[in-house]
């Protein structure tokens, strides 16, 4: 195997801990594992967030939610967590969303009548929707007045269809004090409040990712946006909850100008790790891989990886003489990458670390190289550098 990713099922449970923890007894944290558990393997880490006690997991859709409910299925859980699918459906969705008793986010009455026409043709029970809220995004959502007030009319006499939860997306979530968030804030209490006028009674208010949570701190200006969930679900008589998918997996983004509340706490999950297929001596003056963006400047003992970007591993990680890029952890020690990393294949600078050989492990990604590291030398973010992996994932537990 080129590579692998270990899964850490301590720090994912730890992890979950730790936003629970902020997140308080009266906020639930649905524990997203879209885009195959933002790369950790969805089938690898549904089952541990699982046992962890999650209430809900969130996924994209319908087909990863199926796989989601078999990964699950096998665990002896009292309850199974019930399971999300946070974009809007396609009408050839609608039978699998009903058959595996998926919970879809929804926004439009062409949605909710793919999925009502579902539930009459399998004769299945009524079918609990979420409807999301636009208040700022304008991706996914209705927004609040005349066209909400319509579309909860209609929901509120559908008897194939009930209202389980109002939710809406924070666009700024971890900039503290942010003008946008408090304007969203106010329109989903206006749409909360045309809910209630339409009769309507969800269980579930929800809002918000990891840097809600993260970006909880009160401050002189704010209470913050747990506070706010709180009492806005509260206020409608239904439970509040926060959506947390990145943080689970040991990273967030950095809150502006505010305080970090469970980033201090978390760990990666992920380690990828491969192995050295190759070492070799070069010359001062020796030139290594694609347009010799590199050039040893004296005797070097190099070591050869058999991944490159075609596994994920970015090539902007490259480096050249005058612009060091990434690095690779052997043997707890940091190996420089030289010269461009290429489709299958990487070099790294072992001149100063003794005895690495053939077969050697080596880590990729994990402690003491992380997504955020990865990310600021590719100029992204850690979301796509985690979620950019190819390589499978084996769950590692320390208690075994
Ligand atoms: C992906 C997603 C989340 C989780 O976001 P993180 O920043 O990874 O915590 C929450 N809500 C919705 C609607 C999402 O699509």
């Amino acid at each position: 195997m080129k590579s692998w990713v270990e899964i850490s099922e301590e720090r994912l449970a730890a992890n979950y801990g730790a936003l629970a923890g902020v997140a308080g007894d009266e906020v639930a944290v649905l524990a997203v594992v879209k885009a195959d558990a933002y790369g950790h393997s969805a089938k690898v880490c549904a089952p541990v967030l699982a046992r962890a006690g999650v209430e809900w997991l969130g996924v994209t859709d319908a087909e990863e939610g199926v796989a989601v409910r078999t990964a699950v299925a096998g665990t002896s859980q009292r309850r199974q967590p019930r399971i999300m699918v946070m974009s809007g459906p396609l009408r050839e969705d609608a039978e699998a969303i009903v058959q595996n008793e998926l919970t879809p986010v929804v926004w439009t009455r062409q949605q909710m009548e793919w999925l009502a026409d579902a539930v009459a043709r399998l004769g299945a029970e009524p079918l609990a929707v979420h409807l999301e809220i636009d208040t700022g995004m304008a991706r996914q959502g209705v927004a609040p007045g005349a066209e909400l007030r319509e579309l909860l009319q209609w929901l509120a006499v559908q008897r194939s269809l009930r209202l389980d939860g109002v939710m809406t997306h924070f666009a700024s979530s971890e900039v503290a004090d942010s003008p946008l968030t408090l304007q969203q804030r106010v329109r989903f209490e206006q749409a909360l409040g045309e809910v209630a006028s339409a009769g309507l009674g969800p269980v579930w208010v929800h809002a918000g990712n990891s840097s809600t949570v993260d970006n909880s701190a009160v401050s002189e200006h704010d209470r913050g946006s747990l506070v706010w969930l709180r009492s806005v679900a509260s206020g409608v008589g239904a439970r509040a909850m926060v959506r947390c998918g990145l943080a689970l997996y040991g990273y967030c983004l950095p809150v502006e100008g505010g305080r970090a509340m469970v980033e201090p706490e978390l760990r990666p999950v992920m380690t990828w790790k491969t192995r050295v297929i190759g070492v070799r001596e070069v010359e001062a003056g020796d030139t290594v891989g694609y347009n010799a963006i590199f050039t040893a400047s004296r005797p070097m003992r190099l070591a050869l990886l058999p991944v490159g970007y075609a596994d994920g591993l970015r090539r902007e990680l490259s480096g050249s003489n005058t612009a060091p890029g990434g690095w690779v952890m052997i043997g707890g020690r940091r190996a420089m990458i030289v010269g461009r990393v290429s489709m299958n294949l990487t070099v790294i600078d072992v001149t100063e670390i003794a005895n690495v050989s053939v077969g050697d492990e080596v880590v990729l990604l994990g402690d003491g190289v992380t997504a955020d590291d990865h990310a600021r030398l590719a100029h992204t973010i850690a979301y796509e550098i985690v979620c950019g992996m190819r390589a499978e994932s084996r769950l590692v537990s320390a208690a075994r």
